[in-house]
């Protein structure tokens, strides 16, 4: 079997596929004003049978996991088919998504009759009013009856992100309220630090904060990290017995970063984007068109990695091609 390595010996299991860029939240720091229909772009998101396609190539390339994210993922109709396709590559073991949990409670029985191995839910606040003030959403309480409706169905892989910002929710009480959700439900939750995009330099500038004031916070309640496994990606998880849960934090402007490295993204209009911030990236969905065309999508994925940087150059102040992350799923 081929495998997807690139120039500095990263290797690519994972992949993260957006299926729209459409989105009903409007969280300040993606897309404060809901999603807008990208005039200068009349392409249609990826069809059914081009997702199939795709897959089936990644499956062969090496990819054991596929995240389908967005944009909101399950707004399309035919989420659970896409689902579907995927796993029927052997190749691919885990399938699982991203999700802002909308509509979660309603969904909760056809997740867990899908087959997917795992769900990451977005929840920035615990706290309602903040929650609606992030999102522009009064939903909080279905996306929680929703996680709920998951654990009574014995669903087992549930993560829980949310976006660190500075002065909404970076307080102790806030720190607090997760570590009593954590104590008693087997959910990991992860504090990601707020990342500027092309689309959101005032937003940063007001809310970015640096993760260690939760790391200190994690300190000092004798949470203790975990050496990471290969497969877990840029979270550094912490762990405490008394917990069922497991916190973590994803920090993208911290020093190595993107040394470990393992995932791709392709956007729900068949760009293939090397890294989430990385100004390379190509269309390769001419050749999603027929199944006779599968060596050809699979060499042109081999071939694009070779210009795969090194590091994101963030810190610089580099945003890439990203306006906001709808549209490479974060
Ligand atoms: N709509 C789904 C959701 O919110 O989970 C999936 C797509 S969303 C773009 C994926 C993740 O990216 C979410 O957890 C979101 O909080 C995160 N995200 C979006 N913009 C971000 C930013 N500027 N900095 C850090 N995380 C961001
Ligand atoms: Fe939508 Fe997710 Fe962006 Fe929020 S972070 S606006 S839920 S795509």
């Amino acid at each position: 079997m081929q495998t997807l390595k690139d120039s500095f010996g990263r290797t690519f299991p994972y992949i993260r596929l957006s299926i729209t860029d459409v989105c009903n939240f409007k969280c300040g720091y993606c897309l404060p004003n809901g999603y807008q229909i990208d005039k200068s772009d009349n392409r249609k998101f990826l069809h059914l049978e081009e997702v199939r396609r795709l897959a089936k190539a990644l499956s062969e390339l090496g990819v054991n996991k596929i995240r389908l994210t967005g944009g909101e993922p399950t707004v399309r109709k035919d989420f659970f088919d896409i689902i579907k396709t995927i796993k029927e590559n052997s190749g691919i073991k885990k399938t699982v998504i991203t999700t802002n949990g909308y509509h979660l409670d309603k969904i909760a029985n056809q997740i867990k009759e899908s087959g997917l191995d795992g769900i990451n839910i977005s929840i920035d606040s615990l706290n309602r009013e903040t929650f609606k003030i992030i999102t522009g959403h009064d939903r909080l309480d279905e996306i929680l009856r929703g996680i709920k409706v998951l654990q009574s169905l014995n669903f087992k892989n549930i993560k829980i992100n949310a976006v660190l910002l500075k002065g909404i929710n970076d307080s102790e009480n806030d720190f607090n309220q997760w570590s009593n959700f954590i104590q008693v439900n087997k959910i990991d939750f992860r504090y990601i630090e707020l990342m500027q995009t092309g689309d959101n330099l005032d937003y940063f500038k007001k809310y970015h904060i640096s993760a260690t004031k939760f790391t200190d916070y994690l300190n000092k309640n004798n949470w203790i990290i975990q050496t990471f496994g290969r497969d877990a990606g840029p979270a550094k998880n912490y762990l405490n017995p008394k917990f069922e849960g497991k916190f973590g934090v994803i920090a993208p402007y911290s020093k190595d970063f993107c040394k470990n490295c393992n995932r791709l993204r392709i956007t729900a209009k068949g760009d293939l984007r090397l890294c989430l911030f990385g100004n390379t990236g190509i269309n390769i969905r001419h050749l999603m068109q027929k199944d006779e065309q599968l060596d050809e999508l699979k060499d042109l994925i081999l071939k694009q990695l070779n210009f795969k940087k090194e590091s994101h150059y963030l810190e610089l102040g580099e945003t890439g091609l990203t306006k906001n992350l709808s549209t490479t799923g974060g």
